[in-house]
């Protein structure tokens, strides 16, 4: 299959291109050319289908035509090494809980199968590949540990300095080996830039083969769609009408949202979305007004979603013929502020005895606050709340345990580069690592 750039300047390519390019030349972000639709027959089995089963048929509708169905089938089986349960928290709000993975955060999904497919996609390559990714705090963890002993891949992690938790900084700049961390002195949008300008920037891509493992890239994106259909596939155990089902999604650079976007054109039954979002809400501004206004990020305690210029944004425009009204059909917008998400993990805690984490507790209250009669509300938990314990457990006022997985990563030792946010020192630096 083809994928084409949201900008339309310049011709679709196939999915090896778009994987190791990530951006399109005209900057925009690819598209599958086709969003297969499944025959109703599908939904009516899914109930029986394990997660693994579930995304292996959806994983075929957008890249069978470009991987031979064993190898595909061994990608999606190896990526979910773990279950994506949907828990109920209260009367009609569920959790689905996508951070059983090995770094705790939804991120896993998409960079597990990344890794591989792109270990797939060089397995006759001599050159080394080189994978540069900009982190707010748990794509660098996810993407690290994915890639981590990948054969012929090397990773740099740019992170904003100071302003990821420690948690999550340990877990992408201890594990060594292949990956290599960069402590820019800047934010994250800053981060982001570096990755974009090395994209462009001609004499770099000559020199070096290049790759991003930012959300924008297909097979991180794509591969998130799977989980949309497991949670609709065990709702349909638990309630009557499971296509009253709203998603509300906790946002940054709006990919899962938009991965429960493209699974709804597949056929999903989604009543409707909900983007869910800390104090960055640019998204909200331009659901109200119809005008997107980017604007610089600001520190929040859910600082996966400090974005101020969501790149997604040009594949949800893109999805709905840039009808603003269309979108507004689909997805509505809240935003809320740092006291309000420990307000929240507060009461979650406390009533419904649930412990929430202060992204998912973005979409939780979203459900609370946005939920009409008959409606059954499924937030997406993107990160285990003991990824941010000092936070969580100043909110609900309990000291939270830390588990054991995280346990082990803090006891690695820091490794890290210190990077300015000028884009010739980090062109200097790549360059220099051939
Ligand atoms: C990355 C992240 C988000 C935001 O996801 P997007 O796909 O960028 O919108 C939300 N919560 C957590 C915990 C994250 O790591």
């Amino acid at each position: 299959m083809l994928y084409y750039s949201t900008n339309k300047k310049t011709s679709p390519v196939s999915l090896h291109d778009a994987v190791v390019r990530g951006l399109a030349s005209d900057k925009g972000l690819f598209m599958p050319e086709v969003i297969r639709r499944f025959p109703p027959a599908f939904y009516q089995n899914m109930k029986e289908m394990t997660l693994r089963e579930i995304s292996f048929v959806v994983a075929e509708a957008f890249f069978g035509e470009d991987v031979e169905a064993d190898k595909l089938k061994d990608i999606v089986y190896d990526a979910l090494n773990f279950d994506i349960p949907l828990v109920q928290v209260a009367d009609n709000r569920y959790c689905l809980e996508l951070f059983h993975g090995p770094t705790m955060a939804f991120k896993d999904v998409g960079a597990r199968f990344m890794a591989r497919l792109l270990a797939y996609f060089n397995r006759q390559e001599t050159r080394q590949v080189n994978v540069l990714v900009a982190t707010s705090g748990d794509t660098g963890s996810a993407v690290a540990n994915g890639f981590l002993d990948v054969p012929g891949v090397k990773v740099f992690v740019l992170y904003p300095q100071g302003k990821v938790s420690e948690i999550q900084e340990k877990q992408f700049t201890t594990l060594g080996h292949n990956i290599t961390a960069l402590e820019v002195s800047g934010t994250f949008d800053d981060c982001q830039a570096l990755v974009k300008s090395a994209f462009m920037d001609p004499e770099l891509n000559e020199k070096l083969y290049l790759t991003s493992a930012n959300s924008i890239n297909v097979a991180r994106f794509l591969p998130q769609t799977f989980y949309y259909f497991y949670a609709y596939a065990q709702l349909c155990g638990m309630v009557e009408h499971p296509e009253q089902v709203v998603f509300s999604v906790p946002s940054g650079n709006f990919g899962n949202l938009t991965a429960g976007l493209i699974a709804k054109r597949m056929g999903l039954p989604v009543k409707r979305f909900i983007a869910a979002n800390n104090r960055n809400d640019v998204f909200l501004q331009y659901l109200r007004t119809g005008v997107y206004t980017p604007r610089p990020s600001i520190a929040t305690i859910a600082n996966a979603m400090d974005v101020g210029d969501p790149s997604n944004f040009a594949r949800i425009l893109d999805l709905y013929g840039h009808s603003h009204e269309a979108i507004c059909a689909d997805i509505s917008g809240i935003s809320y502020t740092d006291d309000e998400i420990r307000r929240t993990l507060h009461d979650t805690f406390h009533r419904e005895k649930y412990l929430l984490d202060p992204h998912g507790a973005c979409g939780y209250q979203a459900l609370i606050d946005g939920l009409q009669p008959g409606e059954t509300g499924i937030c997406l938990g993107t990160a285990s709340p003991a990824k941010f314990l000092d936070t969580v457990s100043g909110a609900v006022g309990e000291t939270i345990a830390m588990p054991e997985k995280l346990r082990n990563f803090m006891q690695g030792e820091k490794q890290s580069i210190l990077m300015p946010v000028g884009f010739n020192a980090f062109k200097h630096f790549l360059l220099n690592q051939q």
